[in-house]
């Protein structure tokens, strides 16, 4: 290939602790308007941060997760600039000394296993929001000004929208799994930045880096790349460059749009944050931790391969969120076949899930609920075709499998005299069937069948009728 995409990501992570960064207003999503304010956050004259152990903790966490090198020393830096949703006038942030350096995240491509590091993860607040309306005015809402984050920045060495996709979707199930984050991009506690530039390897010239900024879901973050990568390509053929420059997403026009050239670091006047004194983190501290981490996604993935004898590949979807993964296990402690569960989760289930872009949180049925209904099927009380259809209902109603095959009388039909007689009925309305049959057309067969599952309303054993059927042909 002779143009090459260069990909790095920057992304900001809301943390789920109980209470701010540098206070302790609740640290909640959403409530009204500059109802989570005190003067802390808000950044008035004489007010005094002190850091929230959590945030630390989490990061730790994170940075463990990731591979990273945790460092024992703490600083904080104030990171100047002016916006009207920061009244501080300047950001709390980490510059000169991450907490977390280094490290890797893991992707899984067609041709293997690629490590794309990190440069580093660090502790900052995250600023108020500006809400523009339609009668153009802006109103500023500061309940999210002071909640923390962590920044997670990428090398770059993803070359693909495909690979910066997968990175982002290890990056959120492996946050998720450690509950440091809900990683809810909607509501902007997961938002991710793109550094991207191309280059082209005949000529070695390369485009200048663009940013776009503030993603907030994976599809605009694959969608803005593959836009970029075309433009950079065309400025590349065209012999011409434009400089760094920060962009937006324009969802609608599907194209992105120049904001401003890029603020060079100089811009914003980096200072030590004299109100949080540099300290030294104690080992023991961050040794807790490690020695607590919960288990990772690659670590379950691993565990489910082996004790429950999936394959690779059946592994890595059951194991691609804790609540999937916590659903299997729970669903397999009510019925103890690994290969039956895998199935029904892995088949419709998800695809009812994927088809609505539900998570599997928003059932409206239980583990105990797939169990029963996966008995009734694997004991031959209503076969496969009836136990979809009990599915769906579970899907719509969330009532119990028992209930709605009871309800509905679905209960399957295997009694051979019983069935006998709607077979001696479809071969008597269908002489033409018999006859191709005899002639050797093995399709008359399956036609056969269909009709009979019909007159069984679908609840025919089809092991049963399938057998009546070819000795009945045999006698004719
Ligand atoms: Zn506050």
């Amino acid at each position: 290939m002779r143009y090459k995409t260069i990909i790095g990501l920057e992304i900001h992570v809301e943390l789920m602790t109980d209470t701010k960064i540098f206070c302790n207003c609740t640290n909640e999503f959403g409530g009204e308007a500059n109802s989570h304010c005190c003067p802390v956050c808000l950044g008035l004259p004489g007010a005094i941060p002190r850091l929230n152990k959590r945030v630390l903790e989490y990061a730790i966490k994170a940075g463990t997760a990731f591979n990273t090198h945790i460092s024992n020393h703490i600083k904080m830096d104030r990171k100047n600039y002016f916006y009207a949703d920061l009244t501080k006038g300047f950001q709390t942030s980490q510059n000169e000394i991450p907490i977390c350096s280094e490290g890797y995240i893991e992707i899984e491509l067609e041709e293997g296993t690629k490590k794309v590091h990190l440069q580093r993860i660090h502790i900052e607040e995250d600023t108020g929001k500006s809400i523009h309306t339609e009668n153009d005015e802006t109103l500023l809402d500061y309940n999210r000004a002071g909640v923390p984050l962590i920044e997670i920045v990428s090398k770059p060495e993803m070359n693909s929208a495909e690979e910066a996709r997968l990175f982002l979707e290890n990056l959120r199930a492996t946050l998720k799994y450690i509950e440091v984050s809900d990683c809810k991009m909607e509501e902007g506690s997961l938002r991710c930045d793109v550094n991207i530039n191309v280059v082209d390897s005949e000529t070695g010239q390369k485009t200048r880096i663009s940013e776009i900024k503030n993603l907030n879901s994976f599809r605009s973050v694959v969608k803005s790349i593959e836009y970029e990568e075309e433009r950079h390509i065309d400025l590349l053929k065209k012999g011409e460059n434009t400089d760094k420059e920060t962009r937006r997403w324009d969802e609608v026009k599907a194209e992105t749009v120049l904001m401003r050239g890029k603020a060079g670091a100089s811009d914003y006047r980096f200072a030590v944050e004299g109100d949080i004194p540099p300290f030294i983190l104690e080992d023991t501290f961050i040794n807790e931790i490690q020695n607590n981490m919960p288990e990772l996604p690659h670590e379950k993935k691993e565990r489910f391969i082996s004790q429950y004898d999936l394959s690779s590949y059946d592994a890595g979807v059951l194991t691609q969120s804790r609540d999937l993964a916590a659903f299997f296990e729970d669903t397999v402690k009510n019925i103890n076949d690994t290969k039956l569960v895998s199935n029904w989760i892995m088949g419709d289930v998800l695809r009812r899930l994927n088809e609505e872009d539900l998570e599997i949180d928003s059932l409206k049925f239980g583990a105990k609920a797939l169990a029963d209904l996966i008995s009734l099927v694997k004991d031959g009380k209503i076969n496969n075709n009836t136990g979809k259809k009990v599915l769906r209902d579970m899907f719509d109603t969330g009532k119990d499998p028992n209930t709605i095959v009871k309800e509905q009388g679905l209960i399957q039909i295997s009694d051979e005299g019983e069935l006998e007689g709607m077979i001696d009925t479809v071969l008597d309305e269908n002489e033409q069937s018999i006859i191709d049959f005899k002639n050797g057309k093995d399709r008359a067969v399956g036609f056969l069948i269909g009709q009979i599952m019909k007159k069984s309303r679908g609840k025919a054993n089809p092991q049963v009728v399938n057998k009546l059927l070819l000795e009945k042909l045999k006698e004719r």
